[in-house]
């Protein structure tokens, strides 16, 4: 067998070991995943009785959810027909591509960003163009200097995984002028509901004047609902139905769906969740100051942190060891913001080891 030429250049996603496997080799008896910014207070109790309640598993899900499609029409106030519904936010984005991007197009995002938009295009076999980003921040003027004829779309992560910094509302008008109307652009809110920053855009009434934009948002991280995989598109009806053709035909479950309407219904939880967060995302900011760590400022559930002198391989793999799971990078770590209990205890380790570094 041959696979297309451009395959070759990648990697399957690597999950990690397995937090069995993490306990058995260590001797550990537990272990905290603060490597893929899942939910650390779980999900809403509504949607395991929503679940638990599902009576009939020999029917195919309803491939155009409506049910959920008009809670959430309502819950974000756009039109029905301005949704697209995806097995996560991965499956949106290789959506987008399949519908997008060929070998004679190309498409522009930020290096240092989630990396599914890069994989995708690879697939596509289209050329990409990478921007580095300037502070951890996507810089927007040098993406727009990029686009040309051939570009399809732009990607753009707010707030960004892996630095949880955000493109604040005047960069983004800014840069939507300077866009041509014929190339998308893809805002990526899968921390929507965690955003605290007054100037943070709120995209949802920008799609009234831009027809090319669209909105990304996930149940995965503040609903809390990652294992069931759905996330949803918005933008202008007319590309949606376009989008619609690459859809699988029951590309969302029916648990999914049920467990999103569940979750949709519980909205204290979201609220919660995202003020512990909050509230403990300042714990990091002191934290940090006091030991000398370089981070950026957040708008996620998660912190970019480095540690001036050490390898960020050194760091993971020392808090692995003593059962903690964090996503390392060249130049960090990414740590999802725990409970407050998970948090003391991985200072109190963080805190030992920049001692025993000096
Ligand atoms: C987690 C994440 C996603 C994917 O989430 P799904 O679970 O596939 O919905 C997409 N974009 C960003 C920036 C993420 O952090």
């Amino acid at each position: 067998m041959k696979v297309r030429p451009q395959l070759l250049s990648l990697k399957a996603y690597a999950p990690g070991k397995s937090s069995d496997e993490v306990k058995r080799e260590y001797g550990l008896e537990k272990i905290v995943k603060l490597a893929s910014n899942e939910n650390p207070y779980g999900t809403s109790q509504l949607v395991s009785d929503a679940i638990s309640s599902i009576d009939n598993f020999a029917i195919y899900p309803d491939g155009a959810a409506a049910t959920l499609r008009k809670e959430v029409a309502e819950y974000t106030g756009v039109k029905e027909d301005q949704l697209i519904f995806s097995s996560g936010l991965d499956e949106m984005i290789q959506i987008i591509s399949r519908a997008l991007l060929d070998e004679n197009s190309n498409t522009v995002m930020a290096s240092g960003t989630f990396p599914q938009y890069r994989h995708n295009a690879v697939v596509q076999n289209a050329e990409i163009r990478e921007v580095p980003l300037k502070d951890g921040r996507h810089n927007l003027p040098a993406m727009a200097e990029k686009i040309d004829d051939n570009t399809q779309v732009v990607w753009i992560c707010n707030p960004n995984n892996p630095t949880g910094t955000y493109v604040d509302d005047k960069e983004l008008e800014q840069f939507l002028r300077a866009v041509p109307s014929n190339v998308l652009v893809v805002m990526d809110e899968a921390y929507y509901e965690y955003v605290t920053a007054d100037d943070y855009p709120e995209t949802i009434p920008l799609l009234k004047k831009y027809d090319n934009l669209m909105v990304l948002r996930t149940f995965s991280k503040a609903f809390g609902l990652a294992a069931f995989r759905i996330g949803y598109g918005i933008g202008a009806a007319s590309f949606i139905q376009q989008l619609e053709v690459v859809r699988l035909p029951f590309n969302t479950s029916v648990l999914a769906q049920q467990a999103a309407l569940a979750a949709l219904k519980d909205l204290d939880f979201v609220e919660k969740s995202v003020s512990a967060n909050a509230l403990e995302l300042q714990k990091y900011y002191e934290f940090c100051g006091r030991h000398n760590i370089e981070f950026y400022p957040s708008q996620g559930n998660f912190i970019f942190v480095s540690f001036p002198g050490k390898e960020s391989m050194g760091v993971f793999q020392y808090l692995l060891e003593r059962g903690f799971t964090v996503r390392p990078f060249p130049n960090g770590v990414r740590i999802t913001v725990g409970t407050e209990e998970e948090n003391r205890e991985l200072f109190e380790l963080i805190g030992k080891m920049v001692l025993v570094a000096h």
